[in-house]
């Protein structure tokens, strides 16, 4: 059985009081958000530390209006809210594949864009870590996956509501010691399975903002899992556009699950701007994402493999933007 190990719990009522408590914890802290992520690794001992900040109880984390969803709200909440599902639909389908009820019940909007990136080397029990050898990310000298990187992890980015956010323009606002800032979700991430994005330690997702115009987008979230009752994915692409008739006059792609952070491909975005949506330039974006994800053996499916899926999800998220019913396979043929 695992167990959780010790440690201090915290309960902040405001984003200040929070911040507060992190400064404090000079021997190490993590915020809490449902804890359907960080307290699975706490119970495999990897990285866990001896302070744990619930945001549970801080109101400001909870709203949701407009667009702007706050970080600590539940993705069942997302999941329930009418005004939001209507002006924003792919979410409809991004959430109800996303997970288990019951730990979208629990699990947060910030806790999932910060989800803890995945490798089949580490994300193993103690004694299962101890038998494979201890790797870069936990207490290793190097990478078990990528052989002599010593300072690179390749591990997993395994969350489904990033991309989707960053097709339709989301921006993400932070509180730290600092005082606030916002920037565009797409410059959130950065290439390394251990540092995984420029937010600082003590900084506090205070929501995500989707930009009025959003509405108007086109957008498909294709996600390719192993189990369809719940599972991460192993490969997904998130694609938006904004149609002139069959013309593209906006187009934003991201390849998820492939890499150590969702890869924001906006040179192939570009090539294909003001292009007709036919089968062939449809056919074309598809091999350009296909060649461009470069995936490494960190989950269960082989990589090349999951490269080839990247051409055929690519290629159903454009249907479904165009109009065309698309089919859920789960082979490698072409929907
Ligand atoms: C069986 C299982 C299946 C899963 N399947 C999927 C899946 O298909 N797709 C998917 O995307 N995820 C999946 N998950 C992962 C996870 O449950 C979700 O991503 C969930 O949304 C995480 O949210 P949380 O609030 O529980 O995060 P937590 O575990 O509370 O936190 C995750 C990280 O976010 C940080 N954090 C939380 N809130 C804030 C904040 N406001 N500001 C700053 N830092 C914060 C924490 O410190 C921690 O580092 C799965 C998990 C399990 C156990
Ligand atoms: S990618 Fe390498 S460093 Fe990262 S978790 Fe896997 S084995 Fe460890």
């Amino acid at each position: 059985m695992m167990i959780l190990p010790e440690f201090e719990l915290a309960r902040p009522r405001s984003v200040d009081e929070a911040i507060g408590v992190a400064r404090a914890a000079t021997d190490g802290f993590d915020y809490l958000g449902g804890g359907t992520d960080l307290l699975c690794n706490y119970k495999w001992g990897l990285n866990t530390n001896p302070t744990v900040i619930s945001l549970r109880h801080i109101g400001e984390l909870q709203r949701m209006a407009d667009g702007s969803v706050g970080g600590g709200v539940t993705l069942a909440a997302i999941e329930k809210d009418a005004d939001f599902l209507h002006d924003f639909p792919v979410f409809r389908r991004t959430l109800d594949r996303l997970a288990s009820p019951l730990i979208r019940q629990t699990g947060t909007l910030a806790g999932n864009i910060l989800v803890d990136t995945r490798c089949i080397w580490l994300n193993q029990s103690l004694f299962a870590r101890k038998a494979l050898g201890k790797c870069l990310k936990a207490d290793g000298p190097e990478c078990r996956v990528v052989k002599g990187s010593i300072d690179r992890c390749y591990a997993n980015y395994s969350g489904d509501m990033a991309p989707v956010f960053m097709v339709l323009g989301g921006t993400m606002r932070l509180a730290g010691p600092d005082g606030e800032r916002t920037l565009l979700l797409r410059d959130f991430f950065a290439l390394d399975g251990i540092r995984r994005n420029v937010k600082q330690k003590e900084e506090i997702i205070v929501s995500l903002d989707l930009p009025s115009d959003a509405k108007t987008l086109r957008a498909s979230y294709q996600k390719f899992r192993v189990r369809e009752a719940w599972d991460f994915p192993e490969l997904a692409v998130a694609a938006s556009a904004r149609m002139d008739g069959d013309r593209i006059e906006e187009l934003s792609l991201v390849a998820n699950a492939v890499a150590s952070i969702p890869l924001w491909m906006d040179e192939i975005a570009a090539k294909y701007r003001g292009e007709t949506l036919s089968d062939a330039t449809i056919d074309a974006i598809a091999e350009d994402m296909r060649k461009a994800a470069k995936p490494v053996k960190a989950t269960l499916l082989p990589p090349g493999y999951r490269k080839a899926m990247v051409g055929v999800m690519t290629a159903r998220a454009l249907r479904e933007i165009r109009g065309d019913v698309v089919t859920e396979k789960q082979s490698g043929e072409a929907a």
